[in-house]
């Protein structure tokens, strides 16, 4: 018997739960449930994470959760409890297979186009470690955090899914056009990797160029890797080819925990009345399996759902309307009772179950990623925002009057755009600007230099952020203005 962690969710969460946990039974799935209070209701409760700490406790000690979806409490400045779950357990890698399912009717299968897409998004950085700030009445900014270390492992593990699913083709998709330090980060990380996986065949793909590409020609991508956002958008988009959030499942991968589920949410709308779809949570849930070595009850069980699908035999919000629509419990006995049964397209085979065990380690200190190449730092300079409806000129004149030969005023731009020097009149304004000063080339500045400009300064403006300019092995690692 396997231990794990379950947490059945809010809204339809503990009715697509059970619905799926019977399937588990009848298949005799060798799994053994410590049920775990997570949810708005522990959030209500006053556990200010979502979770109890015993819940925690049992997640830490058992290594895999599986849980159904859970609502974020609105209003209250609270963040996720899923995103919250994600990143305090380092599920740095979220996997989504998307394949055409017989029986559950999209515009691809009508075609006969086949679909088996594996999206890997990395999990925790990016705009989800929801670090904004409002700086002015009109600006707020929102901190996009990529690591090195981080993509590495996300990549990585992309990269050896590529290999497991024997993949024609992986992706990196991603905007370095646009965003070449974040961005380029993740492609130069993609790229360095790909080096160690000279049997698959790695390219890149601009994200906007990928959702063109993929709905009009899914059947050529394999394997996707992206960043958090840009992972959470294509995702869905996938979601939509092979049917919609009812077919989504969801691995959270971790080095110690992860995390099952499916990708839809609470489904208050339909709560209550045992008539959710299950499909996506029993999808993740035969991820789950094959993740524990149970591949064979894996295949038993996804063998009658595809049977079942290929029946027409479906929930409310899916399937051919002329067939009378199952409720939950009735769609989950009917996959029961075609245990046995071969779908005609997309059978799974497997060899006899290897239970695979989970030792979760117990650590008595933080782990650091940390680059494995040190580099040369230096300071070339300084960014600071400041709150100001003046006019770019004025601005530049008050700042002038600290502008020295060793860290010069270079430029002031708004909402990134350079308006001094030069700019143009149409270039429209906000509240917010940005004055760099930068050191000559070759030249750098202590941290001192920067703090006695900063207090000159504030003397001057309300300063609201500021950002230092970094050069790694003498090469600038920060953005210039549009225009600069
Ligand atoms: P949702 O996915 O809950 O619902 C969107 C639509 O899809 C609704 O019409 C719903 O009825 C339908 N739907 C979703 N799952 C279904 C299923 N299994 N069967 C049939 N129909 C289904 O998205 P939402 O309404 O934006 O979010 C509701 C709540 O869920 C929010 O509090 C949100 O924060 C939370 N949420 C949680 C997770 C998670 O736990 N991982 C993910 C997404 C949203």
């Amino acid at each position: 018997m396997i231990e794990i962690a379950v947490a059945k969710g809010d809204g339809i969460g503990p009715e697509i739960m059970e619905a799926v946990l019977d399937i588990f039974k009848a298949a005799e799935a060798p799994l053994q449930y410590e049920f775990v209070e997570m949810g708005k209701w522990v959030f209500d409760k006053g556990f200010g994470n979502g979770m109890t700490p015993e819940a925690k406790t049992t997640i830490e000690k058992l290594g895999i959760l599986f849980k159904g979806p859970m609502e974020t409490p609105k209003g209250k400045g609270v963040k996720s409890i899923n995103v919250t779950a994600r990143k305090t357990w380092n599920t740095y890698a979220n996997k989504r297979t998307f394949q055409t399912l017989h029986g559950v009717n999209t515009v691809f299968s009508k075609a006969g186009i086949p679909i088996d897409v594996t999206v890997v998004r990395e999990n925790i950085e990016d705009t989800y470690g929801g670090i904004e700030h409002q700086l002015t009445e009109d600006v707020a900014i929102s901190r996009r955090l990529i690591t090195r270390p981080g993509s590495e492992q996300v990549i990585r593990y992309a990269f050896e899914i590529a290999r497991q699913k024997k993949a024609r083709r992986i992706t990196c998709v991603h905007k370095a056009n646009i965003m070449k330090i974040t961005d380029g980060m993740f492609l130069n990380a993609f790229r360095r990797i790909a080096g160690e996986y000279p049997e698959i065949a790695a390219d890149d793909i601009i994200v906007d160029d990928l959702c063109m590409k993929m709905v009009t020609r899914p059947e050529t991508f394999d394997v996707v890797v992206l960043t958090n956002l840009q992972g959470d958008i294509v995702s869905d988009l996938c979601a939509g080819l092979v049917g919609g959030l009812g077919f989504a499942p969801s691995a959270n991968i971790g080095d110690n925990i992860c995390i099952f589920e499916a990708v839809h949410g609470t489904a208050p709308d339909i709560a209550g009345k045992n008539i959710a779809n299950p499909t996506a949570l029993l999808l993740s849930g035969i991820a789950m399996l094959q993740h524990l070595g149970l591949t064979a009850t894996a295949a038993k069980i996804e063998n009658a759902l595809l049977y079942t699908l290929e029946q027409g035999i479906h929930t409310g919000d899916f399937g051919d309307k002329i067939i009378p629509a199952l409720n939950t419990t009735d769609f989950a006995a009917r996959i029961i009772a075609n245990f046995g049964k071969q779908p005609n397209a997309g059978a799974r085979t497997a060899a006899a179950d290897q239970p695979v065990k989970i030792e979760v380690p117990v650590l008595k200190e933080n782990q650091l990623i940390h680059s494995s190449e040190p580099a040369t730092k230096t300071l070339a300079g300084v960014d600071f925002f400041i709150d100001s409806t003046l006019q770019p000129a004025a601005i530049a004149d008050i700042a002038q009057k600290y502008s020295t030969d060793s860290l010069p005023l270079i430029n002031l731009s708004n909402r990134g755009t350079q308006v001094w020097p030069g700019g143009s009149k149409f270039t429209v304004l906000v509240d917010s600007y940005t004055i760099r000063f930068e050191a000559p080339e070759g030249k750098t500045i202590t941290q001192q230099t920067i703090i006695d400009l900063y207090t000159k300064l504030a003397g001057e403006f309300q300063i609201t952020s500021v950002e230092t300019l970094l050069e790694l092995n003498g090469q600038k690692v920060y953005s210039l203005a549009q225009g600069q």
